[in-house]
């Protein structure tokens, strides 16, 4: 591409972001490093009626813990900004002028009340969707209908008004979708949207396209809903005089429920449990009680493996592979490799990821969430311990919580043992190889986990007893449970006196099952 590549993410303010949005900032993001382009995320922040508090932060927020960190943005400005649509507020004025001034747009006085009845009268007409266009707007109260005096003294009054766009009545308006190619849309299907409201202030249609085009973006990478809205936007490049400057748009498919049955939703989740949202938050609701988010970064997913599993949300290599590095995935990522279909949301498939992620991680980055852990447990670290026992567990591990919550009996004695082991491993002969093997523990030098084997093996081979049949009751005594990280590993781990004292401590207190 000779042009350099910029791209935008826009966000509205409007609640927390879904993870929807995250997908469509992530291939933005791809897109843009790919081709040593700018992202930009800009705020679309004008609709003053569905402004929530909080929600540009938690938008901010989510994409710095998910790593989509954009070139230009209210956080880093750069040569286009401001990068928020409030802000620039008094730069589409002139652009809603222009098109009047040629006559591509027009003053609508309509009231709310006179626009119902325009609804019901089409309605009663048999009218399936009324709409404000090259028909119905001359029935209206607007500049068109209305003669120059009375449209000068309506605005010297100060009367309430909106600027709306004049769709030609009838014209074919087409886009060349990167992803879903050809599209057409005859305007008599488009109706005259609303451009400026009686606020002073753009709407998304207009303010979109006039940042757009002064933003230089080269690419609209974004969700399939705003696929409808397309043609508009082109009829504004065409319009203004943009045509040759318009951006290539690339619309992604939709995520699906589970089932696949419509869009995934905020109800989708709390019903199955699980998060469609990057990090927990809590935003004012209509009814004034807080409405909170479940997170993904909550319930424990590394942004990296979650970032890994979005991209396969509607994107895929072409190939076997399926774990990619932030890098890889700029790499491999194109644009002709989306669906066009949409792409069912499994959970099951995210676990996954983070399992593998955690898998990989040195143990000393997955330490930081053990600390915290037994931190709030009061217990000492031992970095050394802290790091082992990660090392140990991560082969195991779906989410960072398990270090804790299956690993406690490394940093305690167990305080109970899993019964259905007791009721058919406890027998006299386990027994008797732990006593035999808790004094043996005891007199070597130094535990590792080829010594403590070597010990269990050779008391074994003495009382000439087979190695499963006691396995588990080894496991028993010393974590309570009966399954686990390689047990010998723990041994080491915990080291000659402790693994002693939970031998003692499990013979003191589990009845021995006679054998007869
Ligand atoms: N502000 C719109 C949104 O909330 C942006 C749509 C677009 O990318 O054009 O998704």
């Amino acid at each position: 591409m000779d042009k350099e590549v910029r791209v935008r993410f826009a966000p509205s303010p409007t609640g927390a972001l879904h993870i929807g949005g995250v997908r469509t900032a992530l291939y933005n993001y791809l897109f843009a490093k790919k081709h040593n382009g700018k992202m930009i995320l800009r705020i679309e922040d004008t609709d003053q009626n569905r402004f929530v508090p909080g929600a540009e932060e938690y938008i901010k927020e989510s994409l710095e813990w998910i790593g989509i960190i954009a070139d230009e943005s209210p956080y880093a400005e750069g040569a286009y900004g401001p990068y928020r649509q409030s802000e620039r507020k008094h730069m589409y004025a002139e652009y809603a002028q222009k098109l009047i001034d040629e006559g591509n747009a027009y003053y609508a006085f309509d009231t709310a009340e006179e626009l119902d009845a325009m609804r019901e009268r089409l309605k009663a007409a048999r009218v399936d969707t009324p709409q404000y266009n090259a028909i119905t707007r001359m029935q209206m109260k607007n500049s068109l209908t209305l003669s120059e005096e009375e449209v000068k003294e309506k605005l010297q009054a100060g009367e309430p008004y909106v600027v709306r766009l004049k769709v030609p009545r009838k014209e074919d308006v087409r886009l060349n979708d990167m992803v879903r190619g050809w599209v057409m849309v005859h305007s008599s299907a488009i109706d005259d949207k609303v451009l400026m409201k009686s606020d002073g202030m753009p709407t998304y249609h207009l303010a979109n396209v006039v940042d757009d085009h002064l933003m230089k973006i080269t690419h609209v990478i974004r969700g399939e809903e705003w696929l409808p809205s397309a043609p508009l936007h082109v009829l504004l490049y065409k319009f203004l005089g943009w045509e040759d400057t318009m951006p290539q748009f690339a619309h992604l498919p939709l995520l699906l429920k589970p089932d696949g049955n419509g869009k995934l939703s905020k109800r989708d989740g709390d019903k199955l449990g699980f998060p469609v949202f990057p990090i927990h938050g809590a935003f004012p609701g209509k009814d004034g009680a807080a409405e909170t988010f479940h997170g993904f970064r909550e319930d424990g997913y590394l942004p990296d493996a979650l970032l890994n599993f979005l991209a396969f949300l509607g994107w895929n290599p072409g190939t076997e592979q399926e774990i990619f590095s932030l890098q890889e995935l700029i790499d491999a990522f194109t644009v002709e490799r989306i669906g066009k279909s949409g792409t069912k949301f499994d959970i099951d498939k995210a676990k996954w990821y983070n399992q593998q992620y955690i898998k990989v991680k040195p143990a000393t980055e997955l330490s930081t969430f053990l600390i915290k852990d037994l931190e709030a447990n009061g217990i000492a670290i031992d970095s050394k311990k802290v790091e082992k026992v990660c090392e140990a567990m991560k082969e195991r591990v779906i989410f960072p919580a398990e270090f804790w919550t299956e690993g406690k009996f490394f940093f305690m004695m167990p305080d109970s043992y899993d019964e259905n082991v007791v009721r058919k491993k406890w027998t006299e002969e386990a027994v008797s190889v732990l006593e035999a093997y808790r004094e043996a523990v005891l007199k070597a030098d130094k535990l590792t986990s080829e010594t403590s084997k070597e010990i269990l093996n050779n008391i074994l081979d003495e009382k000439g007893v087979k190695i499963g049949q006691v396995m588990q009751a080894v496991r028993l005594a010393i974590t309570g449970k009966g399954g686990g990280p390689d047990l010998m590993e723990i041994i080491e781990i915990l080291g000659n006196a402790e693994v002693a004292d939970r031998i003692q401590k499990a013979i003191d207190t589990l009845p021995v099952k006679q054998v007869n």
